[in-house]
């Protein structure tokens, strides 16, 4: 095969990966005095994009009001369903709990919505903006650092090709390329476990409801989706899941019902089913010389509380937000995105966020998991204790809901290019 030298280009800073959070990025700095390159190896519309695919996300509030700032809340929101109700019970033991929006007074919990029109949504937006460049299909194929610029080589149609980036994002997910070039290290706990995905169609309709019912073989989400169904989320051992995946729509469906029970009635039909090994991948650091590393790169969850993309999200918002104020306090000649202080701010910044969340997943986890009697009835005890306590619950609410600790510009519903002081009312 003929390699043609397609030339190189420079920008401020180059993202790798526009997929869920790396397009999220690429919307929040358009408003800056930046120039841009987003490399994504597979476009939006293509069935194999890893990213825009058969899962549903559950949306905080406080990530719906970083997409409203990215412009693109409205298009999603019209495919959205809120969640104002989420019960929590554990199978044959007497503990459950509720948590209201009302109680916690708001208007809903959260939103679920597809990643596919997330994706869309995100990739419509991205197009036209000025100062941003789009390159997809490409792939980075090789990282090499200089002391003013990272190198990247992209493999595309056209070509082999050069782009030279004062700070290089990683934001190529939870294998990242990335991040392994940049030599940060990065941990890798394989949970033994698959989340299978349906749509399923209950014979009771339940609005704004979301469910998490754990059972011995592994906690089931029943998500509410648009036109009374719902999205299924059923961890399994992965021979369980194995199997799982292989039954008849009949039989699935009555599996589903054994484990779940018929608090939505009969579960009457089944669309697709899609799995996922689930792990925990932990980066050791957030950055590296003229490099940032963002959602799955950083941290790959498990999907239990919902709170990957979330999380992910708010890296995004806060790199906006460390450039935002660069950009502010210097000229846009003398701006430098990759520079060591800038980049020391940015993972400063992150590290409670992120060890808080991580921990309370990985926590969750494991407590779920555990097959030991007094640990599941503690657990019952404790699901009892914690719809008692509307302390326990506001703290949980405000946690997931994204509204906690140091929030950047766009979290708090302030545009970007605002002075950094300007606060913003936070529910
Ligand atoms: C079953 C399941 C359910 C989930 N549910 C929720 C939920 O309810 N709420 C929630 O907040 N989170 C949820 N998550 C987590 C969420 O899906 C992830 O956190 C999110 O996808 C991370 O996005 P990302 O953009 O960082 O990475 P990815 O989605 O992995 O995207 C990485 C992108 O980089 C591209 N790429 C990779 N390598 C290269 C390269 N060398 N060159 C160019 N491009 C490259 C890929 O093509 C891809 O588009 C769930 C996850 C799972 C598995």
């Amino acid at each position: 095969m003929t390699t043609v030298d397609a030339g190189w280009v420079s920008c401020d800073v180059a993202i790798v990966g526009g997929g869920l959070v790396g397009a999220s990025l690429a919307l929040a700095l358009a408003s800056l005095p930046l120039t841009v390159v987003v490399i994504e190896a597979v476009p939006p519309e293509d069935p194999t994009q890893p990213s825009f695919d058969a899962k549903t996300t559950a949306l905080s509030n406080g990530s719906a009001r970083i997409l409203a700032g990215l412009g693109v809340w409205d298009e999603i929101a019209r495919d959205a369903t809120a969640i104002r109700q989420i019960h929590v019970s554990d199978r044959g033991h007497f503990g459950s709990a509720l948590i209201d929006a009302k109680e916690q007074g708001l208007a809903a919990l959260g939103f679920v919505a597809e990643n596919r029109r997330i994706g869309a949504a995100l990739w419509r937006r991205l197009q036209g903006m000025p100062r941003l460049q789009v390159r997809s299909p490409a792939t980075v194929s090789a990282v090499t650092s200089h002391p003013e610029y990272v190198s990247l080589t992209l493999q595309e149609a056209k070509g082999v090709s050069q782009v030279r980036a004062r700070l290089v994002v990683a934001a190529d997910g939870a294998q990242s390329l990335v991040r392994q070039a940049s030599g940060v290290e990065a941990t890798r706990v394989d949970y033994q476990q698959t989340a299978v995905i349906a749509k399923v169609l209950p014979e009771r309709r339940q609005d704004a409801i979301a469910y998490e019912r754990f059972t011995a073989e592994g906690p089931i989400a029943m998500l509410p989706a648009p036109e009374g169904r719902v999205v299924v989320v059923w961890t399994l051992t992965p021979e369980a899941a194995a199997r799982v995946m292989a039954l008849p729509d009949a039989v699935f469906l009555a599996s589903l019902q054994t484990a779940f029970g018929w608090r939505l009635g009969r579960l009457v039909s089944v669309a697709e089913r899609h799995a996922y090994p689930l792990a925990l991948t932990q980066a050791s650091a957030s950055s590296a010389a003229r490099v940032a590393i963002i959602g799955n790169a950083a941290q790959g969850l498990h999907p239990i509380a919902g709170q990957g993309f979330n999380l992910g999200l708010r890296d995004a918002a806060t790199l906006a937000d460390v450039l935002a104020d660069a950009c502010l306090e210097a000229s846009t000649e003398t701006v430098d995105a990759g520079s060591e202080a800038l980049l020391q701010r940015f993972a400063a910044w992150r590290t409670r966020d992120r060890r808080l969340l991580i921990g309370f997943t990985d926590g969750l986890v494991r407590l779920f998991a555990s097959p030991f009697a007094p640990i599941r009835a503690l657990r019952a005890l404790g699901l009892v204790l914690f719809d008692l306590s509307p302390i326990a619950k506001s703290a949980l609410s405000k946690l997931s809901s994204g509204f906690a600790g140091r929030l950047p510009r766009l979290a708090r519903g302030v545009a970007l290019t605002r002075p950094p002081d300007q606060k913003a009312s936070v529910p």
